[in-house]
């Protein structure tokens, strides 16, 4: 295999990205399709943290000569007189495609989800209908998203099922707009597929789709201090390892002390890399009063 690359510019978060290619089969591509240019998403850690995805055309010398942003669209649920989102009749096939690549953990797990309130389809994972028929079908429980569940040999498939109802049910009503928060959640839930969904998931699982909006509101200053302390006295007397991986606690709750007020989404452009483990620690502050949260 020979490898390649291409380098852009993310228009979003203006990182000097490389996306690097099995040339071989990349060429393979272009000479299969008429315009010659192949599609490719380039998922990354953009704005805030927050996975982005840019979606780039390549040609035959790995020249990229278009890309656009994928942003789901900005969101305005209308409710009826129940708080029940009204679902659109439209069919999903009239629907604009968003497609995603190389998002989710399983290769063998491919989705499309079709979100009515903003007539929306995202293909995760490249669905080729011909190829990965639906072996099922999930809706919201307000009926606003059909997700339509493709591929074969899926493993621990029964909980994985639990677990991607209770995705689409809390991204129904009051969705993130950031395609990236959909992708952050899909691979948390796969991480976790073998087991059936704990209290504490499902609630770190509605703060990724919800980062945005969740808050921290209040503070019990003297709490954060004395946590800390226990927690640092601990982990810094093991390895000196340890001491690298144990800095995002020090920068959240720093970061939390100085600035109380503010949505998760702020804590975790922190460290990115740390997303899950930071809003466990903010579940962990919440449980034991130290902080609280509004907007969940
Ligand atoms: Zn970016």
């Amino acid at each position: 295999m020979s490898t390649g690359y291409s380098n852009y510019i993310c228009p979003t978060c203006n990182q000097q990205r490389r996306y690097v290619f099995d040339v071989e089969k990349h060429r393979k591509r272009v000479s299969r399709l008429s315009n010659g240019l192949v599609l490719y998403s380039d998922i990354h850690r953009c704005e805030n943290g927050i996975l982005g995805v840019c979606n780039i055309r390549v040609d035959n010398d790995l020249n990229v000569r278009g890309m656009d942003y994928v942003k789901l669209p900005s969101i305005t649920v209308q409710k009826s007189s129940l708080g029940i989102p009204m679902a659109k009749a439209k069919p999903k096939s009239d629907f604009p495609e968003i497609v995603v690549d190389q998002c989710v953990g399983d290769a063998r797990l491919k989705l499309i989800m079709s979100i009515k309130s903003i007539e929306i389809r995202v293909n995760f994972d490249n669905v080729d209908p011909l190829h990965d028929p639906v072996i099922d079908k999930l809706q919201s429980s307000n009926q606003d998203i059909d997700l339509y569940i493709c591929g074969s040999n899926l493993s621990n498939y029964d909980i994985l099922k639990v677990w991607l109802q209770i995705f689409i049910d809390l991204l129904d009503g009051t969705k993130p707009s950031l395609l990236g928060l959909l992708i952050e959640g899909l691979r948390y839930i796969v991480t976790l597929n073998d087991h059936l969904p704990t209290q504490e998931e499902i609630h770190i699982l509605r703060m990724i789709l919800y980062s945005y909006f969740i808050k921290v509101e209040e503070i019990n200053q003297g709490a954060v201090g004395d946590l800390f302390r226990r927690k640092s006295s601990k982990k810094f007397k093991s390895k000196n390892s340890v001491i690298n991986e144990f800095q995002y606690v020090i920068k959240i709750t720093d970061e939390i002390v100085r600035n109380p007020t503010q949505p998760i989404v702020n804590l975790i452009s922190l460290d990115p890399e740390h997303f899950i483990e930071i809003l466990k620690l903010v579940d962990k502050l919440t449980v034991n009063g130290i902080i609280s949260l509004s907007g969940i």
